[in-house]
Order: C-alpha cells, then sequence, then structure tokens
C-alpha cells in the first residue's frame, strides 16, 4: 500500500475510533454516575459537566461537579496529603460555583512558615517532649525553643470551629504550635489540615483536668492579672519568667471579667509572650478583638488585605470534612442539589422547646420572595409576593434546608408542590435530617450537623438565622453574604420589622466584643476601621471590608 493510502486510511479510522468514543461517553458517562460512579477518580462523567455550568442550560451538565475547579484554592491548601485519607480536600472546589476569593500572597506564605512550626515542634518532636517535661515541672520555661496554644474544645459544633479558627489565627500571629483538644468528635470530624504532622493534642497531656478549666483556675489569666500574681508594671520582659507558672490560662467563655478581657490589650499581649504554654477556653470568633491590637495590625493587614475573608480564607484552610462526613455531603448533593439552576441554601436555627411558629414560616417565606431567591406560588388564598427580583431565566431551584424540627421543611415542600409558581419555576425542597434535640456527644449528630452545614455552604444563595454560629460557618466556607432572619429580640440598623436583612460582611460576629481601650478597664465604644457592631447582635463586633 502506498504511504498516501495509508495515511488517509488512518485518518478515516482516527476519525471512526473518535466518533465511537464520543457516543460511548455520551451514553455511558450519565450511567456512570447515576450508578454510583466513584467521584474520586477523575472519570470520563466529569468531562460534560464543563459546558453549560451554571448557565442555565436544560442538558445533564447539572447533574455533576464543577471540572475546571482550582483544588488547592489559590494557594490556600498545599499537594502531598494522601488523597484516600480524606476525599474532601482536594475535591471540594469541585463541588463549589462559587470558587470563593483569593488568599493574599502572604497569607500563603505565612501558612507555609507556620506547616513547618507545626512540624519542627508538633507532638513527636524532641521539642514537644521537651516542653512537656517543662510544663510538668510546674515552672515556666525562660526562653523555650517552641510555644503552644491548646485549644478546647466545647459547646455546639458552630462555636468549636470558630473556636478553633480563632485560635490558630492567634497562633499565626503570635508564631505559636496549635493543638486543638480532641473531645467532642473534634478528631472525627474533620482531617488533619497540617501536613505530616498532627494538630490534635495527644493523650496523656500532663494537665489532664484542662477540660474542666474554668473561672476558679488559679493560672487563669484575668485572675492572676486581678489578684496582682502579673503585673503589667513591673513586668520587665523574660527576666521574670521563671517566677510565672507554667502556663496560662485564657478564659474568654460568656462570662468573662474585664481582667480576662485584658487578653485584646498590647501589654497583656507584651506579657503572654512569656508563657510557653497557653490553654484557652472560647465558644466566640473572637478574631475582631485581635484586630484591636496594635502589635497585630501590620501583620493582618497583609495577611488579610480584604478584611471580610478571615473566617473564609481560615476555615477553608482548617477544615476538611472526614470521609464518612463528605459521604454525607455528596451523597446529598448529588441526589437532591446538582441538578438544580439555582441551590439556596435555608438554615432555621429553632430550640428544641420552641413551638412551631407560622410567624418564622412566613418571615422565611417572605424573605425569600421578597429578596428575588425564590419565586411566589399562584395561590388564590395567598396571593404571589412580587417576584420583581427573580432572575427571568431560572428555571429550577432547589432549596436544602437544615433545621432540628421538620416542620417548616414539611410547609415549604407543600407550598411548592401543591401550588405552581408564578413564574414557572421548578423549586424542590428537601432537608436532610430533623434531629428534634442538640445531642451532645453523639457521633452520628455530630456528623450530620457537621454535613449540614457544608451542604450550606455548598449553595449559591443562603438564608440563615442571625446569631448562630452553625450558619455563620456556612457563610464563612461559602463565601457568601447571607440574607439573615434577625431574631426579633435584635435592634439592628435595618430595623426587625423586615423579614431578613443582607448581612454586611460573610465574617462571623464575635458576640461578646471585648473592651477597646485598654487603660481605663471600660468600654469606650471606639471601633478601628474594618470592624463594626453586628446587625444580629449588636453588642457584637465583625469585620467589613
Ligand atoms: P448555634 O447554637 O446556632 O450557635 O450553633 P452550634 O453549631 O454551635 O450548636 C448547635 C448544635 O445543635 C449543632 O452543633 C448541632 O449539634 C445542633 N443543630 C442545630 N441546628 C441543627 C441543624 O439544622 N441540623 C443539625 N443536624 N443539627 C443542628
Amino acid at each position: 500500500m502506498k504511504t498516501t493510502t495509508l495515511i488517509a486510511d488512518s485518518k478515516r479510522w482516527s476519525w471512526v475510533v473518535v466518533a465511537m468514543l464520543s457516543a460511548f461517553v455520551m451514553t455511558v458517562a450519565p450511567l456512570v454516575v447515576i450508578f454510583g460512579g466513584s467521584i474520586d477518580a477523575p472519570a470520563v462523567w466529569v468531562k460534560t459537566a464543563v459546558a453549560g455550568w451554571g448557565q442555565g442550560s436544560d442538558d445533564l451538565s447539572f447533574w455533576y461537579p464543577r471540572t475546571a475547579h482550582d483544588k488547592l484554592h489559590g494557594g490556600l491548601l498545599v499537594e502531598g496529603f494522601d488523597q484516600e485519607s480524606c476525599h474532601s480536600r482536594y475535591q471540594s472546589a469541585m463541588y463549589r460555583r462559587n470558587p470563593g476569593r483569593k488568599p493574599s500572597e502572604y497569607l500563603v506564605s505565612k501558612l507555609r512558615r507556620h506547616e513547618v512550626l507545626q512540624r519542627r515542634c508538633g507532638p513527636g518532636t524532641a521539642a514537644y517532649s521537651n516542653a512537656l517535661e517543662q510544663l510538668k515541672s510546674g515552672k515556666n520555661a525562660a526562653s523555650p525553643e517552641c510555644t503552644y496554644l491548646v485549644s478546647i474544645s466545647y459547646r455546639g459544633l458552630g462555636n468549636r470551629i470558630l473556636a478553633a479558627a480563632s485560635a490558630f489565627l492567634y497562633a499565626l500571629l503570635t508564631d505559636r504550635v496549635l493543638l486543638v483538644d480532641p473531645s467532642n468528635e473534634m478528631d472525627g470530624l474533620f482531617c488533619e489540615p497540617f501536613l505530616n504532622t498532627t494538630w490534635l493534642l495527644p493523650r496523656g497531656f500532663p494537665l489532664w483536668d484542662y477540660p474542666g478549666f474554668y473561672l476558679d483556675t488559679a493560672e487563669r489569666y484575668g485572675k492572676m492579672r486581678e489578684n496582682g500574681v502579673l503585673r503589667t508594671d513591673v513586668m520587665t520582659g523574660s527576666s521574670a519568667a521563671p517566677e510565672m507558672p507554667a502556663f496560662a490560662y485564657i478564659h474568654l467563655d460568656y462570662n468573662q471579667t474585664e481582667y480576662d478581657q485584658l487578653f485584646f490589650c498590647d501589654e497583656d499581649q507584651q506579657m503572654l509572650l512569656n508563657f510557653q504554654w497557653l490553654l484557652m477556653r472560647t465558644d466566640s470568633y473572637i478574631v475582631p478583638g485581635l484586630f484591636f491590637l496594635k502589635a497585630f495590625q501590620e501583620e493582618l493587614d497583609m495577611l488579610f488585605p480584604e478584611r471580610d475573608t478571615v473566617f473564609h480564607h481560615l476555615g477553608g484552610y482548617l477544615f476538611h470534612p472526614t470521609n464518612h462526613v463528605w459521604g454525607l455531603i455528596t451523597r446529598y448533593y448529588r441526589a437532591h442539589l446538582a441538578w438544580a439552576q439555582r441551590r439556596v441554601g435555608i438554615q432555621v436555627r429553632v430550640f428544641p422547646w420552641q413551638a412551631e411558629s407560622p410567624e418564622l414560616l412566613e418571615r422565611i417565606t417572605t424573605c425569600t420572595q421578597e429578596e428575588g431567591l425564590l419565586p411566589g406560588v399562584l395561590d388564590t388564598e395567598q396571593p404571589a409576593v412580587s417576584t420583581a427580583k427573580t432572575a427571568p431565566s431560572v428555571k429550577s431551584s432547589a432549596v436544602v434546608i437544615t433545621s432540628l424540627k421538620a416542620w417548616y421543611y414539611e410547609q415549604m415542600k407543600s407550598m411548592y408542590w401543591e401550588n405552581a409558581t408564578a413564574n414557572g419555576e421548578v423549586v424542590v425542597v428537601n432537608q436532610p435530617s430533623h434531629e428534634e434535640f442538640q445531642h451532645y456527644g453523639v457521633k452520628s449528630h455530630e456528623y450530620k450537623a457537621w454535613a449540614e452545614i457544608y451542604l450550606l455552604s455548598l449553595t449559591d444563595m443562603l438564608v440563615t438565622t442571625g446569631k448562630s454560629t452553625f450558619g455563620y460557618v456556612a457563610q464563612g466556607l461559602a463565601g457568601l453574604r447571607p440574607w439573615v432572619l434577625l431574631n426579633q429580640q435584635a435592634n439592628g440598623t435595618a430595623g426587625h420589622n423586615q423579614p431578613c436583612s443582607r448581612d454586611m460582611s460573610m465574617e462571623p460576629c464575635f458576640h461578646i466584643a471585648p473592651l477597646y481601650d485598654c487603660k481605663r478597664l471600660k468600654g469606650s465604644g471606639t471601633i478601628v476601621p474594618h470592624v463594626r457592631h453586628c446587625e444580629d447582635v449588636p453588642q457584637g463586633l465583625k469585620l467589613v471590608e
């Protein structure tokens, strides 16, 4: 055969092969997903997802996660982790339509340096053993090789996540190794954030009773300041260190005293530098308080040139669901969210003792319809609310409701099933679970709570309940400013007659604001730039851009 004929033949064959492959991909790919194909492998089906993503087309692409994703989140994450041990770490970006904000280069390099510190000084190292010995001796180390911050884990999951993120920022700013108390399932919910080391405080920690540290603890920093054991006026740097206790306990729970709040004062931060070990109890997002400290301001400016992204970045860096939780998230996502053009998350934070509230339901429906998140329905008894803000091209919406109760979901589901929507849009409402009560220490309950927070964070539009840390975590991970259902007692600037109010920033609120004027020991009410009072908790503070 002549060479030209050979080439022509091979070209013809290659077209046949391409055509057959295309047919195979188009018919088999959707089946791979529908029949439970693994999402771990970058399988062929993922390829079909790119076309039409987020454009509102009718094709099947909405069944699939994104392919054009940045699995390292702009350098926030590093390569090198074992993918099997934590699927979510490198897959989560596929599930987010909103790619989120980019971290600053300075934050990325700071994280890389901090990871080195965590490895050099973390559990299992000689430095860690030495530090434990020092702690056991009861004496303070004069010039320790490594310093540590232990974050005590308590209260609800949202509280614990915000506390760990706050502790991490403080550890970053002060070059301390962060160790997280593993209790309350903190060891089963999250993958390790630091490569080749652990952030979990190992068993056998010498201060075995640390989970019970509270106001009476002799080493409580505020107490030592109040009774004069520690005095900033006579404190002269590290020379005084040996007389000090081996550790200090920072108490920032709701009943903190004004002496505990000295933590947010520069002179006291100087004093705290002398402690090799700090243990911190907070259930709050104390980050806005760290912006009050002059010593940290320059560094914070460089780390977070966009002030409203602190939790967004730190949360995205630290909190990766473990494989079991990731299974809960991805199965629900594929069954109930992936197909829709628009995904709306609604967090209805109610307490077990609260009765079902038609008034709250009314606020939710009015809020979502007036703000254009969901269409109104055609109902003779209850005419549709104006849908002026609804995007005209949206044809399908999936709503995920999270709540301890099922009633709100049932009402909304029925409303969109029993009535046509004003714009012909299909709206399907679902709820992953309704646990009725907060079960402390129950693994499956914690798993569901984390999965639900995460699912809310995968939506395109979010409605949250004011004051809830559960919702704060979702909005921060999502990188979204939510519409907030304000508590009726809230007295924010938008007023509480409105069904909801668009949050001024995606940052969580620090509920118990610290003193600003450290010298006078009384809050002056002055607020530094980029820190404002929260709308849902008027005495609280939050970061805004
Ligand atoms: P906050 O109390 O609203 O600030 O949120 P937290 O997360 O700190 O504490 C509430 C706890 O109640 C959660 O951690 C869950 O254990 C439980 N909980 C509250 N709302 C929900 C919900 O919608 N779904 C699930 N699964 N659990 C919830």
